[in-house]
């Protein structure tokens, strides 16, 4: 129809100025409900390509939520989510897209995550998760995904454990073996939720370090979910505080963590560390 023909053009449109100005995600007025309470309450976020966003916010306020939509691992109500100049979940004309088509949309976007509980296959050794998804999921041959896993191993500090199976591994190694499956396809973001909580204190910055180099060295897009405060400080180029699924402030990382205006955002950080 001639509706659906605007509207096609309109998105083109948009997706073509997104590209033109380096946006890498841009999530546009996203909601969603579980019955009637709003877990995301029109959320408007715009991450440039290279840029570093830290996402805070109490538990409950809606960061995994939020993450788990950009990698359309959970669907959402209303809104747009856009992952590199592409409209997620959805086809050319607008028709949503069958899960499938999302796994296979979502590989070639080029979304990773990281996961709070590593989310390892556990029978499979260290690198075997990583050159595994390669194959089966990026068609890459074994020869290929096994060179790929193995300088990523040792990227992340784990040459000498590539033949351990999960649970021989510490929990920071675990959770370095994910960051190097999830970075090894490339992707365009890669998205961490909250990747040090499950980490015993002492395990904490092993990870941390990693993920700092990839900001650094990589220039690698992210968002962390987080409540690392000097860490966001350090490697965050923006800090977004989510509460009660709205953003109730944004900004440049240092300015928001040490000069926050809204009250809620002050009274959280003055708990915290
Ligand atoms: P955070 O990651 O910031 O702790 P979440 O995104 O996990 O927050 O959760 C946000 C809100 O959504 C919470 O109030 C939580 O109880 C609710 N929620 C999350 N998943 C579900 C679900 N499957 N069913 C109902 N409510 C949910
Ligand atoms: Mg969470």
């Amino acid at each position: 129809s001639k509706d659906a023909k605007a509207a096609r053009a309109e998105r083109t449109k948009r997706a073509e100025t997104l590209a033109r100005n380096n946006v890498a995600v841009d999530v546009n007025d996203l909601y969603k409900a579980y019955g009637k309470q709003a877990v995301l309450a029109r959320v408007n976020l715009t991450v440039r390509v290279g840029e570093v966003i830290a996402l805070l916010g109490p538990s409950g306020s809606g960061k995994s939520t939020l993450l788990r939509c950009i990698n359309h691992l959970e669907g959402w109500d209303a809104g747009i989510v856009m992952v590199g100049g592409r409209r997620m979940g959805f086809s050319g004309d607008g028709k949503p897209l069958s899960p499938r088509a999302i796994a296979e949309e979502r590989a070639s976007v080029g979304v990773g995550m990281v996961f709070q509980q590593f989310n390892l296959f556990g029978h499979l050794t260290a690198l075997e998760n990583v050159a595994g998804p390669l194959r089966w999921v990026h068609g890459v041959s074994r020869v290929d995904a096994d060179r790929r896993a193995r300088e990523l191993l040792e990227r992340v500090g784990l040459s000498h454990r590539a033949h351990a199976l999960p649970r021989h591994l510490s929990g920071g190694q675990q959770q370095r073996v994910a960051i190097a499956r999830a970075i090894a396809p490339n992707p365009s973001v890669l998205l961490l939720d909250e990747p040090t909580s499950a980490l015993d204190p002492e395990l904490v910055n092993e990870v941390l370090e990693v993920i700092r180099r990839l900001a650094v060295e990589d220039g690698l897009t992210m968002i962390i979910s987080t409540h690392q405060l000097r860490f966001a400080d350090e490697v965050a180029d923006r800090v977004m505080f989510l509460s009660d699924g709205n953003i109730i402030e944004e900004g440049p990382a240092h300015e928001v963590l040490t000069n926050p205006r809204n009250p809620i955002t002050a009274r959280f950080l003055s708990v915290m560390e």
